[in-house]
């Protein structure tokens, strides 16, 4: 039975749907050994018509995504649709140049030869995102697969139904399914489309599940990247401006409600400034979402009940200095300071990931490096000072994905900037052009010359072994 748009999304029993996943898989796969994708043309092409079909759905993604966690119209621009545009402009109007044979340097031992690398797409791959940026994060990486020439299939987050819909109609309406394919559903149809085999696997999500993705793609040794995530620290020092601290955390922080993997988990502050930080945070809130945030268009709500009550749970422990209220039935929780945290305490035992933000203290630098790096490896880590020793001792001393000095979340605006985490916060690293690297394999050819073919490397080899010996040393 043909696999249409409707039948590929609404999995009726197991073995049926585990079928049916699998001719998609093979209508992709003989897709793909046409060639078509190969041809920088017919890839422009596709990456124009999803640059005109996110713009005939803009406000479908808006309306989506308000539906979900009432995200408003501004985050989700900017965060969302905005920056997927910025990506496909850069990508197209860069996308001949990417592809192009790289001209490497020669070595005189293949002497005549000239080396190039050729970026080949992979084939098939298959991109799952998380819930918290549901559309940026299916399609930035949809843009780079394109534009490396592979067939793709997207698995949105059922956690965002809204646009879940909202991208698998937008996918449909533009590609035919055996090129760009999306599958809708939970994790059992995650766990089907993992016993797939493909060519290379994008992954958005939590740790452990990345474990899971990792272990079913070693079945079928596919590359993988992982995009995770963790504690992400915002490091303050006390010759930091404080104020312009407090503004950049504050916003870092509240953007989503709190629901961004490079979020500043917490506050790690030297303890001299702490009470003027907490102040400088407090008024920050005030000044961005009023007295009563309840009452803001520019707060967003917590994505669902397990999460919501996940989250309420951690106010039981230390001291509220700011926000603290919660109403269950619109999932709202304020944004919220939390003081005399320690790290026993469950809200330090695992990755927020909603609008509360415990504060930790410091005595000296090398006890807040050693605090961090005693942890899994963050995402993000944001320091704060006005001492160039600081923040070449912080950059040099502590591992984490990127981050920024002296602002927050802004290295992901940045798409000369390769974004990706490190140990526990994943692997791989994409946008812009480290999208389109991503996605392709850099394949190393030699062009040798026919006209000489000096006999030296032939057997037998005599007393050539000296002569040899020197060429390397020389070399
Ligand atoms: P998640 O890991 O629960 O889900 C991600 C995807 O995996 C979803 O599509 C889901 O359907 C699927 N899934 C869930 N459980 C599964 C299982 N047992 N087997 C197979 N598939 C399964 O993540 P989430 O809750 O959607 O997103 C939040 C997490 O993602 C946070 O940890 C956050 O830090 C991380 N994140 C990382 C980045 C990044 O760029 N590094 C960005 C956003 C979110």
């Amino acid at each position: 039975m043909p696999i249409t748009s409707t039948s590929a999304s609404r999995l009726p029993s197991p073995d049926d749907s585990q079928a049916r996943l699998q001719q998609l898989v093979q209508r992709q796969r003989a897709f793909f050994a046409s060639g078509k994708t190969l041809d920088p043309a017919f890839r422009k092409a596709q990456l124009r018509l999803l640059q005109q079909a996110i713009r005939r759905n803009e406000q479908a993604l808006f309306d989506a995504m308000y539906a979900d966690f009432r995200k408003p119209a501004f985050e989700t621009f900017a965060t969302e649709v905005g920056f997927v545009e910025l990506e496909l402009k850069l990508t197209l109007n860069k996308l001949e140049d990417w592809v192009k044979p790289k001209k490497v340097k020669e070595t005189i031992l293949n002497f005549p030869s000239r080396s190039y690398v050729h970026t080949t797409p992979y084939g098939l791959t298959l991109i799952i995102g998380p819930w918290n940026y549901p559309f940026n994060l299916l399609v930035a990486p949809l843009v780079g697969a394109l534009a490396a020439g592979n067939c793709v299939l997207l698995k949105p987050s059922e956690i965002a139904p809204h646009t879940s819909a909202a991208i698998t109609k937008l996918i449909r309406e533009t590609f035919d399914e055996a090129y760009v394919a999306v599958v809708e559903g939970g994790v059992e149809v995650t766990q089907q489309l993992l016993a797939q085999r493909y060519d290379y696997i994008f992954f958005t999500g939590s740790s452990r599940v990345g474990q899971a993705v990792m272990k079913a793609a070693a079945e079928h040794l596919t590359p993988v990247t992982l995009e995770l995530g963790g504690k992400s620290p915002a490091m303050v020092a006390e010759d930091a401006d404080l104020e312009l601290a407090a503004r950049r955390i504050a916003w870092g922080k509240f953007l989503n409600a709190g629901q961004t993997c490079v979020a500043p988990d917490y506050v790690l502050v030297q303890e001299q400034v702490k009470d003027d930080l907490v102040q400088l945070l407090a008024k920050c809130i005030r000044e961005f979402y009023g007295g009563d945030p309840r009452q803001s268009p520019d707060f967003a709500r917590i994505i669902n009940d397990r999460h919501f009550r996940r989250l309420e749970a951690y106010l039981q422990n230390g001291t509220i200095r700011a926000g603290g209220q919660t109403d269950s039935a619109s999932r709202y929780i304020a944004p919220t300071l939390l003081d005399q945290v320690t790290w026993e305490d469950p809200v330090m035992q695992e990755e927020i990931f909603g609008p509360i933000l415990p504060i930790l203290t410091y005595r000296s630098l090398d006890e807040a490096m050693q605090v961090v790096n005693a942890h899994e490896k963050p995402l993000a880590l944001y320091f704060f000072s006005s001492s160039e020793n600081k923040k070449e001792a912080v950059l040099r001393c502590v591992q984490f994905g990127g981050g920024c000095i002296n602002d927050t979340v802004s290295h992901l605006a940045n798409p000369n900037l390769p974004f990706g985490g490190v140990g526990g916060s994943g692997m791989g690293s994409y946008h812009g052009k480290s999208s389109f690297d991503v996605f392709s394999h850099q394949k190393s050819v030699l062009h040798r010359g026919t006209w000489l073919d000096l006999p030296v490397r032939y057997p037998p080899y005599r007393d050539r072994l000296r002569t040899l010996r020197r060429l390397f040393r020389w070399l």
